[in-house]
C-alpha cells in the first residue's frame, strides 16, 4: 500500500526548520510495509493544505500530516483537511477530555484557543497525546486513511509511536540490509547494480550511497530491501542479492 506525507509549516519551506518530522514518519511508515510515494510541504494557508492533501489521496492508502494543530490562528491543518473533504468540524468530547485532563493537572483553566484543539472533522477519532497537549487526528476517509499529528518533533513522534501498530499495511513485510564494499568507486560497480537489478528488479530494490572521496579512498553501502507479503520471502531475497554483490564485485574494482 502507499503513503503520503505532507509537513505543513511555512518554516519549513523558508528553511528555517529542518524537516525531520519527513524522515521518521518515512521511516515509520516504510517499516510499517507502506511505500512512501510522496512527499508534500505546504505553506501554512488553507487551500494550499487542502491543494496536498487532494494531491496526496489520488495517489495513497494513507496519509499523514504534520503540523498546524496548535491553539493558534496559523494552526489551521484540521479545518483544512475538514473543507477539503467536505466535512464539518465540531467540538469533539473524547479530544475535549483528553485536553481537560492535561491542563487539569496543571490547575490551568480552558480557554477558547485550547478548545479549540478539540475541534475535529466529524467522525474522526482523537489520537492520545503523552507528550503535549494538542491530540493527534485519526480520520477515516472513502476508505483511506488520514493521520493529523502535531507540528513539535517530540508530540509528532509520541502519538505517532503509539499509532503506528494500528496502521500497519495489512501483510506487507519491509526488509532492509547494508553491506559497506571498501576500495571499490561507485560508477566502478554501477553496472554490476544494474546487472542485479534486471535480475531482481521485481523483488527487491538496490541502492548504492557512495562515501568518502571516490578517487582516492572510495567505499559504498549497498542497501538492498524487499517489500513483500512474506518477511521470510523479503529476507531470502536481499540475502541472495547481497550474496551476489558480495561474491561478484571484487572483479570491478578498479574499472
Ligand atoms: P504548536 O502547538 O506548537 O503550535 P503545531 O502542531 O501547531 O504545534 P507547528 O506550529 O506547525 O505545530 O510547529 C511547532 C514547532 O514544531 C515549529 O516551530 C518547529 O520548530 C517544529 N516543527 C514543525 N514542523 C516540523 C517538521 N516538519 N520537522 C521538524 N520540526 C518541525
Ligand atoms: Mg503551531
Amino acid at each position: 500500500m502507499k503513503a503520503s506525507i505532507i509537513t505543513i509549516g511555512n518554516e519549513i519551506l523558508k528553511g528555517k526548520t529542518i524537516n525531520t518530522n519527513f524522515a521518521y514518519i518515512g521511516n515509520a511508515l516504510t517499516n510499517a510495509g507502506y511505500d512512501v510515494w510522496r512527499g508534500i510541504i505546504v505553506r501554512d494557508i488553507a487551500d494550499e493544505i487542502g491543494f496536498a492533501l487532494k494531491t496526496a489521496l489520488d495517489s495513497s492508502d494513507l496519509i499523514v500530516t504534520s503540523g498546524g494543530l496548535g491553539p493558534t490562528y496559523d494552526d489551521m491543518t484540521l479545518a483544512s483537511v475538514a473543507r477539503a473533504l467536505g466535512m464539518n468540524i465540531t467540538l469533539n468530547e473524547d479530544a475535549l477530555e483528553m485536553i481537560k485532563a492535561k491542563y487539569k493537572d496543571l490547575n490551568i483553566p480552558i480557554t477558547d484557543q485550547r478548545r479549540k484543539m478539540a475541534m475535529l472533522p466529524e467522525g474522526s477519532y482523537p489520537l492520545p497525546n503523552p507528550v503535549g497537549t494538542a491530540p493527534g487526528v485519526f480520520i477515516n476517509y472513502k476508505n483511506k486513511m488520514i493521520v493529523c499529528l502535531p507540528g513539535v518533533p517530540s508530540e509528532m513522534k509520541g502519538i505517532l509511536d503509539l499509532t503506528i501498530d494500528k496502521l500497519k499495511s495489512p501483510g506487507k513485510s519491509y526488509v532492509e540490509k547494508t553491506v559497506r564494499l571498501q576500495g571499490i568507486m561507485e560508477s566502478a560497480i554501477a553496472p554490476l547494480i544494474e546487472e542485479e537489478m534486471k535480475l531482481w528488479g521485481n523483488r527487491v530494490y538496490i541502492k548504492s550511497h557512495p562515501g568518502s572521496i571516490e578517487v582516492s579512498n572510495p567505499y559504498i553501502d549497498i542497501e538492498v530491501s524487499s517489500h513483500l507479503d512474506s518477511r521470510e520471502e523479503a529476507e531470502k531475497d536481499v540475502d541472495s542479492v547481497l550474496n551476489e554483490i558480495m561474491a561478484k564485485y571484487k572483479s570491478y574494482i578498479g574499472k
